[in-house]
């Protein structure tokens, strides 16, 4: 397992949390009331909760302008009420007497919140959020007159936003008040439908998995719109339009709109503001548009129309998703219509502002909390650009931002709790091609967990830094780290450490560099560690283990118990008591060498002349930097105590056994080789998986070989509960990445992109065996890939165009040096063929039989090897093509006697539902 599918998977997660708090307007009591500031002064826009302690339910409010809030509908009973305000503590009003037809007054005062002595040093004299063109905006909606005044009656109305048509039928669109001259929001109350058909088969396909139809046609009451392109111009100008001010329904608009700031800054955690900012400062930015769609069937529906691209599924500028609890995930994404009918839609599409080229870090851990500094260079990549967004992780508060002359600038995070997206403004617009320099300056806890007994995990590992905000990965970058931390830790960076580590009164200070390598992440592992090394000259690295030299506590807790039980006599049979991880140092500097000499030997040397394998305290997954492996502790635990931890699974199962290779892997598929986009990913994650194959293959021997396949077939083709019943492989291509995974198929994405990433290669593999040169034209083809595309980022079609080049003449069955057919089944589809193999032996020793395909589309086809056994084990006899559901002869093939079986398939060499050889 390995990185980068949490931004999509933590977006999903998000997504699932259910809307709290909705107002209820019934008959009932009232609880009306007035927040004030120590000064007497109204507190505008705090958030008043009333809670019924029988039954949970919560009741909201917002203070308007004069702090006056009102909850109306209340069944009778006793509330208790909770006042929040930015800058204030928070007040609570215990149980406060609601009466039908009555009205309960709770008028209260804030008291400010005392400023925290940690954050304010070293920090600049500008404020997060100062600037006033983003106050306007974030404040906008707290005026109880921000949508009294520009509004629209509209008759059949039509606004086509790419492949979503909305028609507005009837009602009316009110219009928030603008901001610098700029509309960027609008309430539609009436009666409306969307339809939107994808343009692909592959999106049509996806759509089905949350709706039957290949088209959507929803009816929907009411939207709310975000926007920054000519929504209001275009409407005013309609024929079909009737503008006035002050509508009749501007009060519910304006709700509407509140509920939907609540929405996006508390449950999707998507500061529309920010991304707004962009393009009020950028006048030559086409706009964005945004519609939440309150649907008669799917009343949690999102369209985003981005031309910047569509965070999460970018560099696709359309996205239609859904955050409810039983339609949730990303139901369909696509590139605008323009660049289809141009030909120019592609994974490699570059929708960055900017391209970060050097992070110069200084870093001190205090305890768990992390206190830092980036002094980072970049050239922008668009004109005109003042606002760059940036990823930070939540916990991580930037108190200074400034520019190259040491010239505070302004920028943005919010509370961390909420829409924390972090971005930094420039004074003056970007110029395309040329370089900048800032420094930001953050700190906080939460980001570097102590898990006990010396052992830590850094929780954010692409974004304890400030990270481009416009990948979904990493941006390349020469980093240079200094760490300070308290002597007697062990720091593991990536890279290479610059020189022994030296003193700083209690703490040890080292600077990690990579060199002239560009990186796409940096990270670091931390903790007290017991070191153990070997210098591998035939791979030509440095193999490092870091062990923890104590457990963490999860697992000394469980020792405690073993150990109060034996102390009582009783006889727990384990021996967890006794566990060490540092023991297993050999085994694992063993496994890593060998990974290296094999990978060496398929896909050539790396730039890095040293790697790291250390211990992290999660038991259930690792993870690869560049010249860095986050092994799960539960790895350097021998099999037999791995069962007693964590039953019978632990002990055999492959995860634990394959983690190592599979990590190790990702030093060449995910770091030297990275992936353009999400559609791209499955080569990272698959490609790694099959070269633990290989591991298996060399270290273990074919039997165990066909086993690892065998375990990935039935990854791939059998439904389980953590993908809601569904099997893995009729959910959609590898290509859809980790946006496979939704509330209607689980996690279905390990299921695919894994294994059925892993098995293309090995099918590719296969192809290409030669039973004279075995595997010499696959490794020449890998190698090739490897140096091509050295350091960069691939696509699937960058794939394609490797294989094409290096194919044999029996790959070639289109007979026009095309790999499509290939790459349209496997990669890009989602069928699934079964073999049989009926044969028969003559007196002479003479093989025939027949082998039939079934289960696919007439223009299926595969190359089907044959293999036989005369008692030595498999060997290749050669391949036959399959077309469609049909069967293929082999008549009277002179071998000598004696041979002992014969099987299609016998490596598990194509995937298949089933593959049947019989006599
Ligand atoms: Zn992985």
């Amino acid at each position: 397992m390995n990185y980068k599918h949490y931004s999509i998977l933590a977006a999903l997660l998000l997504l699932f949390i259910s809307l709290t708090g909705a107002t209820v307007r019934s008959a009932g009591g009232r609880i009306e009331g007035k927040v004030t500031d120590p000064k007497g002064g109204a507190v505008a826009g705090a958030s008043i909760t009333a809670t019924d302690p029988v039954s949970k339910r919560t009741f909201t409010a917002t203070t308007d302008s004069q702090g006056s809030f009102k909850m109306e509908g209340l069944a009778a009973g006793t509330y208790d009420i909770v006042i929040a305000a930015k800058s204030f503590t928070s007040g609570r009003v215990a149980k406060v007497k609601v009466e039908d037809g009555a009205v309960a007054q709770v008028d209260i005062t804030l008291e400010l919140v005392p400023v925290e002595a940690a954050l304010t040093v070293g920090a600049g004299a500008i404020k997060a959020n100062a600037d006033p063109v983003y106050q306007d905006l974030r404040l906008k909606s707290k005026s109880e007159q921000s949508f009294s005044g520009d509004y629209a009656t509209v008759n059949n109305v039509v606004l086509k936003r790419d492949a979503g048509i909305f028609t507005l039928k009837s009602g009316e669109v009110y219009f928030l008040t603008p901001v610098e001259g700029r509309f960027t929001g609008a309430v539609f109350i009436g009666d409306g439908q969307l339809i939107l058909t994808p343009p692909t088969p592959t999106e049509k396909k996806s759509l089905q998995i949350f709706i039957e139809e290949p088209t959507l046609t929803e009816d929907f009451s009411k939207l709310v719109i975000r926007f920054t392109d000519k929504t209001f111009e275009e409407l005013k100008a309609s024929p079909n339009v009737k503008m006035g001010v002050n509508g009749p329904q501007a009060a519910r608009a304006r709700d509407a709109f509140r509920d939907n700031e609540t929405l996006l800054r508390k449950t999707l955690r998507d500061n529309r503001e920010l991304r707004t900012l962009i393009d009020i400062y950028c006048t030559e930015c086409p706009g964005y548009f945004n519609a939440f769609i309150e649907g008669k069937k799917h009343n949690k529906l999102v369209y985003l129309m981005d031309p910047l691209g569509v965070p999460n599924v970018s560099p696709e500028e359309v996205l239609l998703f859904s955050y409810g609890d039983s339609d949730g995930g990303f139901w369909t994404a696509f590139h605008l219509a323009d660049e289809y009918k141009k030909g120019t839609a592609a994974s490699s599409e570059d929708h960055r502002l900017f391209d970060l080229d050097h992070h110069e870090i200084d870093l001190t851990i205090k305890g768990t909390r992390l206190v830092a500094s980036d002094k980072i260079t970049f050239r922008a990549l668009k004109s005109g650009i003042r606002l760059i967004p940036m990823d930070l992780f939540r916990t991580l508060r930037v108190n200074r931002v400034e520019d190259g002359q040491g010239k505070e600038l302004n920028f943005i995070q919010e509370g961390k709790d909420e829409d924390a997206d972090f971005g930094v403004i420039f004074p003056e617009r970007l110029e395309a091609g040329k370089s900048y320099t800032m420094r930001i300056q953050y700190e906080g806890s939460d980001a570097l967990r102590d898990s006990g007994g010396g052992n830590f995990i850094l929780i954010p590992r692409s974004s304890w830094y400030p990270n481009n905000g416009g990948t979904q990965f990493g941006d390349r970058a020469i980093f240079d780290v200094t760490y300070h931390y308290p002597k007697g830790m062990t720091l593991i960076g990536t890279g290479a450490p610059v020189g022994p580590e030296t003193r700083d009164g209690d703490n040890s200070v080292v600077k990690w560099t990579s060199g002239t390598t560009e990186l796409a992440v940096a990270g670091f592992n931390y903790g007290r560690f017991k070191k153990k090394e070997l210098a591998d000259k035939d791979s030509g690295y440095n193999i490092e283990f870091y062990a923890n030299t104590e457990v963490p506590d999860e697992l000394r807790r469980i020792q405690l118990q073993i150990e109060q039980l034996e102390a009582n006599g009783q006889k727990t049979e384990t021996t967890l008591g006794s566990i060490t991880t540092t023991g297993m140092a050999d085994q694992a500097i063993a496994q890593a060498q060998n990974s290296m000499r094999i990978y060496n030997n398929f896909f050539g040397k790396l730039p890095y002349t040293r790697i790291a394998m250390s211990q992290q305290p999660a038991g259930n997954f690792g993870q690869a930097w560049p010249t860095l492996v986050y092994m799960p502790y539960t790895a350097f635990m021998d099999s037999t105590q791995r069962s007693q931890l964590m039953g019978v699974r632990g002990g055999t199962d492959d995860f634990w056994r394959d983690v190592a290779p599979h990590e190790i892997a990702h030093q060449w598929w995910g770091h030297i080789i990275g992936w353009d986009s999400y559609h791209d990913q499955w080569m990272s994650e698959g490609f790694a998986e099959f070269s633990a194959s290989l591991y298996v293959q060399f270290t273990r021997g074919n039997d165990k070989f066909i086993d690892f396949w065998e375990n990935q077939r039935k990854l791939i083709t059998e439904a389980s509960p953590q993908t809601q019943g569904k099997k893995p492989y009729t959910v959609g291509a590898v290509t859809q990445g980790y946006r496979l995974n939704s509330a209607k198929t689980g996690g279905v994405a390990r299921f695919s992109i894994y294994p059925k990433g892993a098995y293309i290669l090995h099918m590719i593999r296969m192809l290409m065996f030669d039973t004279k040169t075995g595997d010499e034209r696959f490794k020449a083809m890998m190698q090739d890939f490897v140096k091509t595309y050295f350091n960069k980022d691939i696509s699937t079609e960058d794939l394609k165009r490797a294989v094409e080049k290096h194919m044999t003449k029996d790959m070639d069955v289109d007979g026009n040096h095309k790999m499509d057919w290939f790459f349209d089944e496997w990669v890009y589809g989602t069928e699934m063929p079964s073999y049989k193999f009926n044969y028969q032996v003559a007196g002479d020793g003479s093989l025939s039989g027949t082998i039939t395909q079934s289960g696919v589309s007439d223009k299926f086809v595969m190359r089907v090897p044959v293999y036989i056994d005369f008692g030595k084990g498999w060997a290749r006899l050669g391949s036959a093509t399959v077309v469609g559901n049909s069967s293929v002869d082999l008549n009277n093939i002179k071998l000598p006697k004696g041979l002992k079986r014969a099987a299609v398939c016998a490596l598990n060499d194509v995937l298949a539902l089933n593959v049947q050889n019989s006599k």
